[in-house]
């Protein structure tokens, strides 16, 4: 091989991971005409540990890229209503919009496959059951990748971008050492499981009580998602008996440990507390987006929201970047920023909630203060589900008291 030839770029991104971030990147990316290998050393369709409340602004991102009919294909069962009981107080609200006014819970088996398909059919690459071993760095910058598949030789793939979407524990960032800011370490131990014969219809109901809380929706199949969780103060002491402990969770609400009494467990009890952080997400030849680059406790459920909005934004930059429109720094840097400023009035949120302490006062005053105003109360629930602001929130219930 001459040096030209060992150095030529198969594909301007590679991308690894090819789930929610990953694949929504794939689409981009290929439909905007760019060469993209999407790469994961898991096959699809296949599960992951996630539960997967998908908020109405992840539906809208869906639409906006003609996948949603394949999720309407899968008779998932829409949700038009999210329910809060904290006990002394409870309100509910529609957490959509006009436009999009619904949420979904389909299984990441489903919806990950849809996302990987939609992204094969743009034109991207996708190797399934690829494992990346190496991040190949050459003079300070990301060149390509070094994997294999399964019982095959090792690989080296070259790109002008490797990206990783490959989760919390991301080979790339680990590799590229990025900024890590904002930390918290884990807040919650939070699990879930699947129940047959526990109807629930068109709402997503969370209860939370003093050190506890748990939420419950609809999924495919006639089945009901149940999560919940306790303070990772107690994980250690409850992680070799977490069925006993999951399955307390309910008798803080009685009418709902009776049901739970007459369903049927579908599945074993799976879930992990996780860290909170932002990682700075682009650097010379390198990117990170989804989980990779910032991550948080489940309580919210904002994680496939966030990945959706910020492998859009990533495309955008890099479709400027590769055409030559924009440095990719200046791209990228306003990918850092906006992705911050949008997430961290719900990274504070999301932390607090976590806690599963009694609410502060002056919350415990605005649940009082919205009680029964359905427009405040919409808002709390649009809130919850990412679709407005803590901020925008804010707003609402001040101009609800006008
Ligand atoms: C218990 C729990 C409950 C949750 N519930 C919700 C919820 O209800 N709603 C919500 O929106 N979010 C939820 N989340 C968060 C959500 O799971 C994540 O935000 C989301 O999955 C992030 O997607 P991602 O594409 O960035 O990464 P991931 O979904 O983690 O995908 C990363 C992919 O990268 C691949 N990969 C990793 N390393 C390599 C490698 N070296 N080579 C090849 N492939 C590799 C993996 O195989 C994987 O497929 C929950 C999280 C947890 C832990």
């Amino acid at each position: 091989m001459t040096t030209t030839e060992a150095h030529t770029e198969s594909f301007d991104a590679v991308v690894v991971g090819a789930r929610v971030a990953g694949a929504t990147l794939g689409i981009r990316l290929a439909r905007a005409g760019w060469r993209v290998a999407v790469v994961d050393k898991a096959t699809f369709p296949s599960d992951t540990l996630s539960t997967h409340i998908l908020h109405p602004p992840g539906v809208a991102a869906m639409q906006r890229w003609g996948v949603l009919d394949g999720l309407a294909a899968t008779n998932c069962p829409p949700i038009h209503t999210y329910a809060f009981d904290f006990g002394p107080i409870a309100i509910s609200g529609t957490p959509g919009t006009t436009a999009t006014p619904v949420a979904y819970c389909p299984r990441r088996t489903i919806l990950d496959k849809i996302l990987v398909d939609a992204a094969a059919e743009a034109g991207a690459e996708i190797r399934e059951g690829f494992a990346v071993d190496e991040i190949v760095i050459e003079d300070g910058r990301v060149v390509g990748i070094k994997g294999h598949s399964k019982g095959g030789t090792a690989v080296t793939e070259r790109a002008k971008v490797v990206i990783g979407a490959d989760g919390r524990h991301s080979l790339v960032a680990e590799a590229v050492r990025p900024e890590q800011y904002n930390e918290k370490p884990p807040i919650l131990a939070p699990y879930y499981t699947y129940w047959s014969g526990l109807p629930i219809d068109g709402t997503f109901d969370t209860y939370i009580r003093p050190m506890r809380g748990f939420a419950i929706a609809p999924t495919h199949d006639g089945l009901t998602l149940t999560v919940g969780g306790w303070p990772y103060a107690e994980f250690e002491a409850n992680k070799k008996d977490v069925e006993v402990h999951f399955l307390k969770l309910f008798d803080a609400v009685p009418a709902i440990a009776d049901r739970i009494r007459g369903a049927k467990r579908v599945a074993p009890i799976a879930g992990a507390p996780v860290s909170n952080f932002f990682r700075k997400p682009y650097g010379p030849g390198w990117a990170l987006v989804g989980d990779a680059g910032y991550n948080k406790d489940p309580i919210t459920a904002q994680g496939i929201n966030d990945a959706f909005r910020d492998a859009e934004q990533v495309a955008n930059a890099l479709d400027q970047s590769f055409s030559g429109a924009r440095s990719f720094d200046a791209a990228m840097g306003d990918y850092q920023r906006v992705r911050d400023e949008h997430s961290m009035a719900m990274y504070e949120f999301t932390c607090q909630l976590a806690t599963l302490e009694p609410p502060p006062p002056e919350m415990q005053q605005m649940l009082g203060g919205i009680l029964g105003n359905q427009k405040a109360m919409d808002g709390f629930a649009q809130m919850n589900a990412g679709t407005i602001s803590p901020m925008e929130f804010g707003a609402v219930v001040g101009g609800a008291h006008d």
